[in-house]
């Protein structure tokens, strides 16, 4: 009946049935319950049902649950525009609403293709990091690298120069960049900054990330910062940019945006970006979704933003990565790489083939955790564990040993 997302149907039939969410634990219909040490597709915060942000919700359906957003606003709107500029890093001055990652980045393209079409300049190229990944709608895949995700649709999807992801040092991802911002046509580069998600947790150095800022400015080339994971404390800082000096001209955000409580996406930009839209009919920027700036979603992210920004849960970001960094240092069976930011751990196994996201013990690694009550999602043959920041002592130990007892089992199998 239902056709899942990132589901390869015939070998997969199966889906848990859950009925109940609370903290860090998902209940299923036979009453077990799963740890989610992946904040459930990495947009969960503050743990499942959360009584402070369900309360705020509630409230708000009996007041207002929707609104056209065109000639039309509505004060959680507002307060959430209001609220995030004063926390984005450099000096964003716009936020505009869409419904989800993808769309960000969607609506971010947009603005760096128009900027340039606007102001009557030639620019048209776009630059990304190989392995990126920045949704599945077509703009969004274009900016993304080329893989299994895209096989099928490659011939749709607009060309973008890809620079090496600076896996050994960044000398030729730097050289690379700078000889294509050289030639004074590109209009924009696009980074997922310090963690690429979906490729597998690649982390690279804020002195890189920097660079690339550095380089993008020099060449008056627009700065796109896909904070869609990064966002909201997952690397230790607020956002991941809050780590650099340089500063993005647009942010994407999205997943924990709402602390998980629904789908939502904000694209945030400089005045000049803005400005390039301002004086003329013609240079509007026409998008917008039906449900743009839904006042409940607004409301939810209100009071994520609530949670996250007391002392607990900053402590408890540190606590975490304390304890991650610490459990690091001690596996080292059938590890292949061990790699940690913020509150994101990864693991890279060694299972005898390469790293790849259909990596043959995939299905084994995933059953492995299932089995004992965690719901941990390998990216090939990638661990990662990133937990809702309310988690406790116990279940972070919980995780790690289990992840231990399985690099024990890799290694003899
Ligand atoms: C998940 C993700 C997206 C896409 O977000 P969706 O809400 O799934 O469309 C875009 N960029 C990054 C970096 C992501 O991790």
């Amino acid at each position: 009946m239902i056709w899942h997302p990132y589901t390869p149907m015939k070998y997969w039939p199966e889906a848990i049935g859950i009925v109940r969410g609370k903290g860090v634990y998902l209940t299923d219909e036979e009453g077990n319950e799963y740890i989610d040490a992946i904040s459930s597709w990495w947009v969960n915060l503050h743990g499942h049902a959360h009584p402070y942000i369900a309360e705020k919700v509630s409230a708000q359906l009996s007041i207002l649950e929707h609104c056209i957003f065109a000639g039309f606003t509505h004060e959680p709107a507002v307060e959430l525009a209001e609220r995030l500029l004063g926390i984005l890093p450099g000096n964003m001055a716009k936020i505009f609403y869409s419904d989800n990652g993808s769309t960000a980045v969607e609506v971010a393209i947009k603005m760096a293709l128009q900027y340039w079409a606007n102001k009557n300049e030639p620019k048209k190229k776009i630059i990304a990091i190989d392995g990126a990944y920045h949704g599945d709608t077509f703009g969004a895949m274009s900016v993304s690298a080329r893989s299994i995700f895209t096989t099928p649709f490659n011939d749709y999807l607009f060309d973008v120069e890809f620079i090496p992801f600076p896996e050994n040092g960044s000398g030729e991802s730097m050289e690379k960049l700078e000889s294509l911002l050289k030639h004074g046509d590109v209009a924009a580069f696009i980074a997922e900054p310090l963690v690429q998600g979906t490729a597998g947790m690649r982390m690279y150095d804020e002195v890189v990330l920097n660079r690339y800022f550095e380089l993008c400015k020099k060449y008056n080339a627009i700065i796109i910062a896909d904070e869609v994971m990064t966002g909201f404390g997952r690397t230790g800082s607020l956002f991941a940019c809050n780590r650099i000096e340089q500063h993005p001209d647009i942010i994407c955000l999205s997943k924990g945006l709402t602390g998980g409580t629904m789908a939502m996406g904000i694209t945030a930009c400089t005045q000049t970006i803005f400005d390039a839209f301002y004086d003329d009919r013609s240079k509007t920027l026409y998008h917008g979704h039906s449900y743009t700036a839904n006042p409940l979603t607004c409301v939810a992210a209100l009071a994520s933003l609530d949670l996250l920004l007391q002392d607990d849960c900053a402590k408890q970001r540190v606590y975490i990565e304390e304890r991650h960094k610490e459990f690091a240092t001690t596996i080292n069976n059938a590890v292949k790489n061990v790699r940690c930011k913020g509150t994101v751990l990864a693991i890279e196994l060694k299972t005898g083939e390469d790293t790849s996201y259909n990596n043959r013990e995939r299905d084994f690694i995933y059953q492995f955790f299932l089995e004992r009550k965690i719901l941990m999602r390998p990216l090939g043959n990638i661990i990662y564990f990133m937990p809702p920041y309310c988690i406790a002592a116990k279940e972070l130990e919980y995780v790690y040993d289990k992840i231990k007892e399985l690099t024990n089992i890799l290694t003899t199998k």
